[in-house]
């Protein structure tokens, strides 16, 4: 049975990927950072299946003891500090986690797997995905953007992360280290983190419909996404580790949407204007902002078969279905 070992396993991609691999016949370890993390009992209980192992991105020698106990054939590492606005309150945490987490993980492997963790003759040993970002291209140089886009990013996030790439291919260059980076554009569901401007509209949507608050407080709705479905996405992470040789590919839907229209489409959804419900703040201003992303997948089309299946519409209404399902368990469930 093949064996995968996740970073970032409590957030979105990381439930995402692990029921995937888990329908794949795979056993998965997920890897979980601190004391009584939280969200260590919501991992029981929802993938059951998956083995915890506890690591921390911050602690070198955490991520050699996990390596060398799963011995994995897979190690994805999703785990990161991923929200950009954040990014700019914690920099210096961000490049720790976001950024030199993934260099603390390649020498996990490289030291904790030994030999095997090398390519053999055979292709086999150890491979690694890194969850590169299509915040890498920032203020982008050409649009749509492939995997031949010069980077330029807006962000510590966006730095941390093209660091986190750049050593990932370095490591496949130097170690010959079957590496991957996923240069992923926006992913969301109803799992995204409540602080991502889809999540927070589809909340916000719900709970004015259900009566719950009146208006919502957003940022700057201009800037135009490539939005996909994250369902869709952790198929192509694992793509991308059963090709003869390890490479990097684009992965995003092709379509570009303002944020404002996803605004449109939740409030519509439940029968409001978003314009008389959604007011700009400027506490929720960048300090600098990427304002057009759009990807180029043809590579990821051509190489891996991979499509995506979810529409931008179809995403946001289904996000916007289950808040407004789980506004109103809350609702309903006694104090
Ligand atoms: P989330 O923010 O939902 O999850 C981040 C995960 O990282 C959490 O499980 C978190 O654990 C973990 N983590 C944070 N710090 C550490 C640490 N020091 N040690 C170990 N684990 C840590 O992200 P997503 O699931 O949305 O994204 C997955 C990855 O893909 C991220 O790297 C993200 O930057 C990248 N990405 C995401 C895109 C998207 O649109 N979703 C687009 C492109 C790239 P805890 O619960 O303990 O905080
Ligand atoms: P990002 O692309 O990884 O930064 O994903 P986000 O969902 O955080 O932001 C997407 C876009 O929405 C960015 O251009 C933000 O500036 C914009 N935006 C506007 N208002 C908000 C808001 O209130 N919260 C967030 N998170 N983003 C907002």
């Amino acid at each position: 049975m093949p064996r995968a070992l996740i970073t970032g396993i409590t957030g979105q991609d990381g439930y995402y990927l692990s029921e995937y691999l888990l329908s794949q016949g795979y056993d998965v370890y997920g890897l979980i950072r601190g004391q009584a993390n939280p969200k260590r009992a919501a991992i029981e209980r929802t993938l059951p299946d998956v083995r915890i192992v506890d690591g921390d991105l911050l602690d070198q020698a955490s991520l050699i003891n996990v390596v060398q106990k799963v011995q994995p054939d897979e190690v994805y590492n999703l785990a990161a500090i991923s929200f950009v606005m954040l990014s700019w309150n914690q920099p210096e945490l961000t490049g720790e986690i976001t950024g030199l987490g993934a260099l603390r993980m390649l020498e996990a492997i490289r030291l904790g797997g030994g030999a095997s963790a090398s390519r053999s003759a055979s292709g086999q040993g150890i491979k690694f995905y890194q969850a590169s970002s299509s915040e890498m291209f920032g203020k982008v140089r050409e649009t749509p953007q492939n995997e031949q886009t010069p980077f330029h990013p807006r962000s510590p996030y966006g730095v941390a992360k093209t660091y986190a790439h750049y050593i990932t291919v370095n490591y496949r260059e130097s170690y010959n280290l079957f590496a991957c980076g996923g240069i992923l554009f926006n992913h969301e569901s109803p799992r995204r983190g409540p602080e991502f401007v889809t999540r927070k509209i589809t909340i916000g949507a719900a709970r004015i419909k259900l009566g719950l608050q009146k208006e919502l407080l957003v940022g700057n709705l201009e800037p135009s996404r490539d939005w996909g479905y994250a369902g869709d996405y952790v198929r192509a992470m694992h793509l991308m580790l059963q090709q003869p040789e390890p490479d990097d590919y684009v992965i995003g839907t092709g379509e570009t949407h303002q944020a404002k229209e996803c605004a449109r489409i939740a409030f519509e959804h439940v029968g409001l204007n978003y314009e008389d419900h959604v007011r700009s703040d400027p506490q929720f201003m960048r300090p600098a902002e990427v304002d057009l992303l759009i990807a180029d997948a043809s590579k990821a089309r051509k190489k891996l078969g991979w499509e995506p299946t979810v529409t931008f519409e179809q995403l946001i209404r289904m996000m916007v279905e289950s808040d407004l399902a789980a506004e109103s368990r809350l609702q309903a469930a006694p104090a």
